[in-house]
């Protein structure tokens, strides 16, 4: 999952907009944040298997930033952090940075460990690629018309909103786009930099809405 991991940030920015949008969106990530930057050093694991229907991704070892008990714990550091920030509203940071490891739940082969190693868990949604790009859009669509709403209502312009969606689009295009396998360090950099122009378009959006 890639884009789909996008709806929880929306909706939370859609619940609550006083939260900066690229914040959402980072949150939305931070689990794979983690991971890429595991991945680079060396620590975390995977492999590349393209015989495998949808992602080719074997993820082998990952227990600082997938297992059950990191992803809380990411979720627990990063709400507390957004709450000092943000206030109150911050809470709901944390809810979005749980919401990579539940969605990763729904698409993952079982790789996800449920104590630091294991067992692993994971719905293999990845096995039916179609169906899984279209919960991806779908879940992300929906959120999208939520937050257009929310927007209008507030007297805030769609187009910011929908001009970050198109740049997420994008990037889920080219992220789904047959190439070279990489090798890991490569993608997890690639993951990072994915991530960090999310995040700076949504930055964008920030901006927008405080100079109306
Ligand atoms: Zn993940």
């Amino acid at each position: 999952m890639f884009i789909g991991h996008f709806a929880a940030s929306v909706v939370a920015k859609a619940m609550r907009p006083q939260l900066p949008f690229w914040a959402c969106v980072g949150a939305a990530q931070l689990v794979d944040i983690v991971w890429g930057i595991l991945v680079i050093a060396g620590v975390e694991r995977l492999r590349l298997d393209p015989s495998l229907p949808g992602s080719p991704l074997v993820l082998e070892f990952m227990p600082y930033s997938h297992s059950l008990p990191a992803a809380l714990l990411w979720s627990l550091l990063a709400g507390l952090l957004a709450v000092r920030l943000w206030g109150r509203a911050g809470w709901l940071i944390g809810v979005v940075v749980f919401s990579h490891w539940l969605a990763d739940l729904l698409v993952h082969r079982p790789d996800l460990p449920l104590g630091f190693t294991g067992p692993k868990l994971g719905l293999s949604l990845w096995n039916l690629p179609a169906l899984e790009m279209l919960v991806e859009l779908g879940l992300l669509g929906l959120a999208m018309c939520l937050w257009v709403a929310a927007r209008g209502k507030a007297g805030l312009a769609a187009r910011p909103a929908i001009g970050w969606f198109g740049a997420a689009l994008v990037l889920a295009l080219i992220n789904a786009l047959p190439g070279e396998p990489l090798p890991p360090a490569g993608m997890g950099a690639l993951a990072l930099l994915g991530f960090a122009v999310a995040m700076a378009v949504a930055g964008v959006v920030d901006r927008a809405d405080r100079h109306g």
